[in-house]
């Protein structure tokens, strides 16, 4: 069972005067077949932890590890965290011009798996996958992320979560701005992945609703760059009852 390790993670970012800590110290371990969920306000550096872990150029570790199997992720190069088994659903998904969904994930799919997926089987996984998250099979020849509308960028994300099989994966607001329906079609592709055993998921979120239908093992509070409690999915109730307003008291928040 694949393990991912985040040990005593402290991370920065150059700002206009000068050089901001954002994690102070994150610890947290999420194993294969679970599902943690992390929930903070608005600005707690939520997107910067899993910007850190898929190893994004403007974040600079400064102390901790983050390890895959033991494996150092932070000395690994982005394409071979992907090909370690991790995957980032990005809050806001970029866009790739001049490259076609078809494509992407094709090429994505080969370079994951060492090989090019077999075109008639892969073809027919597309396909499927796409009904399932009730997307127009003529996206498939649209190009990444341009023109798409905030639903179709999530289902998108998903859409290579189910296909590319991760070992670890951390999704970041995948709920937000999303209709009931569409957040229902996007967490039923989730759970299609969960219920497989073999993903580790890490839920980010600032809203409980998602919950409702990806129910997580674990619920984790992040405010001012930490793990400031941890729970099972009562948590979860309390934070939909009380908000975050006692753990951002005192100027917790980054
Ligand atoms: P969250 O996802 O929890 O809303 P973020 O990780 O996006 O929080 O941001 C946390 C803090 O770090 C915010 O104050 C934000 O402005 C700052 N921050 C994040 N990324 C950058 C960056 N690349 N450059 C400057 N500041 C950043
Ligand atoms: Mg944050
Ligand atoms: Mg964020």
């Amino acid at each position: 069972m694949a393990t991912l390790e985040i040990r005593d993670l402290h991370v920065t970012v150059e700002v206009e005067n000068g050089t901001k800590e954002i994690l102070k110290g994150v610890d947290l371990t999420v194993k294969q077949g679970e599902t943690h969920a992390i929930m903070g306000p608005n600005g707690s550096g939520k997107s910067t932890l899993a910007y850190s872990i898929a190893g994004h150029p403007k974040y600079t570790i400064t102390q901790g590890t983050v390890t895959l199997d033991g494996e150092d992720v932070l000395a690994m190069e982005v394409d071979e965290r992907a090909r370690a088994g991790m995957f980032l659903a990005m809050q806001y998904p970029v866009e790739v011009p001049g490259v076609s969904v078809s494509n992407f994930l094709r090429t994505s799919a080969t370079a994951i798996r060492g090989e090019a997926p077999k075109l008639r089987t892969w073809v027919k996984e597309v396909k499927s996958a796409m009904e399932q998250l009730q997307m127009d099979p003529a996206f498939a020849e649209r190009n990444v992320n341009e023109g798409f509308s905030g639903g179709e960028k999530k289902r998108h994300e998903i859409l290579q979560m189910e296909l590319l099989k991760p070992k670890i994966a951390i999704l970041d607001e995948t709920d937000s701005g999303l209709d009931v329906d569409a957040l229902r079609t996007v967490s039923d592709g989730v759970n299609r992945v969960r219920e497989t055993g073999e993903v580790g998921t890490l839920l980010i979120t600032h809203y409980t609703r998602i919950l409702r239908y990806i129910k997580p093992d674990f619920v984790h509070v992040f405010a001012g760059g930490k793990i400031v409690e941890s729970g099972g999915p009562e948590l979860a109730d309390t934070l939909e009852a009380e908000g975050y307003e006692k753990y951002t008291k005192g100027g917790a928040a980054v």
